[in-house]
């Protein structure tokens, strides 16, 4: 079946009816390109720039190792899209020069976003350094941050942007529900959202995604989530703007038809889980993406929202 799926699974994300869903990988370096590349990722929806900077919590990697590396991630996707994600310390990812040692609750502290505002030395290097990396290449570059939780940091963040001279979309990670409420609002300031189904679910949930015994709350099922989801995308399709997910939620390939359902424009996940995600996608109708979107957020829970989908989906 594996075998089966892959072979099936070529060119770019789209329904059975044509309509286009970029499918794009997460990556962490540019370790991870050539398996992105060979599971014919469009581009890359979330590369995960922390993992230059933990191989010495003690200090920022210089300018010049930054250029390098992000420039190898951009060169690997001449004519497609790379979104490249600001430093996310914090919580699950400390930093020693960047993350307060003492924090009662991580998950709700100094992290993503709000580290580099307190450092803006080390925001700075980073936009400098994508602005050189970007220089002279064709690619699309979107430059998002972490953890915005409203206009404000948003406004930061571009602000930020700009004055390193960075010639590229800015966005906003949506994965605190205080952004998907006000999703429009922050949309004045950014060119684009992207859904980290993960951090949302956990602070929607109040459920630590570190923590076993709550997982049941941290399925991406759940029809919260997928209102908030909602919220976000028709905030930004109203702008005619962009929304994608960048989750866990879009490598589930029956979840990754009901965002499609529900209006998210873009889904980026781990190389492995792309064939799977195509083949899916291929096989069902934007109509049907909406009715199982609609059937799922008619439901209760999230094994019944599944269950929901999953019906609509096979059924044809
Ligand atoms: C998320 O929170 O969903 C996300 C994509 O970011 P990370 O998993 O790196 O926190
Ligand atoms: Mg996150």
């Amino acid at each position: 079946e594996r075998k089966a799926a892959l072979a099936a699974s070529t060119g770019p994300g789209r329904t059975s009816d044509g309509h286009t869903v970029p499918l794009l990988a997460n990556v962490g370096g540019p370790a991870d390109v050539p398996a992105a590349v060979e599971a014919g990722a469009e581009g890359v929806g979330l590369f995960r720039t922390e993992f230059l900077f933990l191989d010495d919590s003690k200090k920022a990697p210089s300018e010049d190792a930054q250029v390098e590396a992000y420039r190898k991630v951009l060169e690997a996707f001449p004519e497609g899209r790379v979104v490249v994600r600001v430093l996310d310390a914090g919580a699950d990812k400390p930093l020693e020069f960047l993350t307060p040692a003492d924090e009662p609750n991580p998950a709700l502290g100094v992290r993503g976003l709000r580290s580099l505002l307190d450092h803006p030395e080390v925001l700075g290097t980073q936009l400098r350094a994508l602005a050189r990396a970007v220089e002279g290449l064709p690619v699309h570059l979107e430059v998002m941050a972490p953890m915005v939780a409203d206009r404000q940091d948003a406004k930061a963040f571009a602000d930020a942007c700009r004055e390193a001279g960075l010639k590229a979309k800015f966005g906003a990670m949506v994965e605190i529900p205080s952004a998907a409420l006000r999703a429009h609002s922050i949309l004045q300031e950014v060119e684009f959202l992207s859904l980290g189904t993960n951090d949302l679910a956990q602070y929607t949930f109040a459920a630590d995604r570190q923590v076993g015994a709550v997982a049941r709350l941290q399925d991406p099922w759940q029809p919260a989530l997928l209102d908030l989801i909602v919220m976000s995308a028709e905030a930004a399709k109203a702008t005619g703007k962009s929304c994608g997910v960048c989750g866990e939620a879009a490598s589930d390939p029956v979840l990754a038809c009901v965002l499609t359902g529900l209006g998210v424009t873009s889904l980026s996940m781990g190389a492995a889980s792309i064939p799977y995600v195509r083949a899916k996608l291929a096989k069902v109708t934007l109509a049907q993406c909406v009715r199982a979107a609609a059937a799922a957020r008619a439901t209760d829970s999230a094994a019944d929202a599944r269950a929901a989908a999953n019906q609509v989906l096979s059924g044809e």
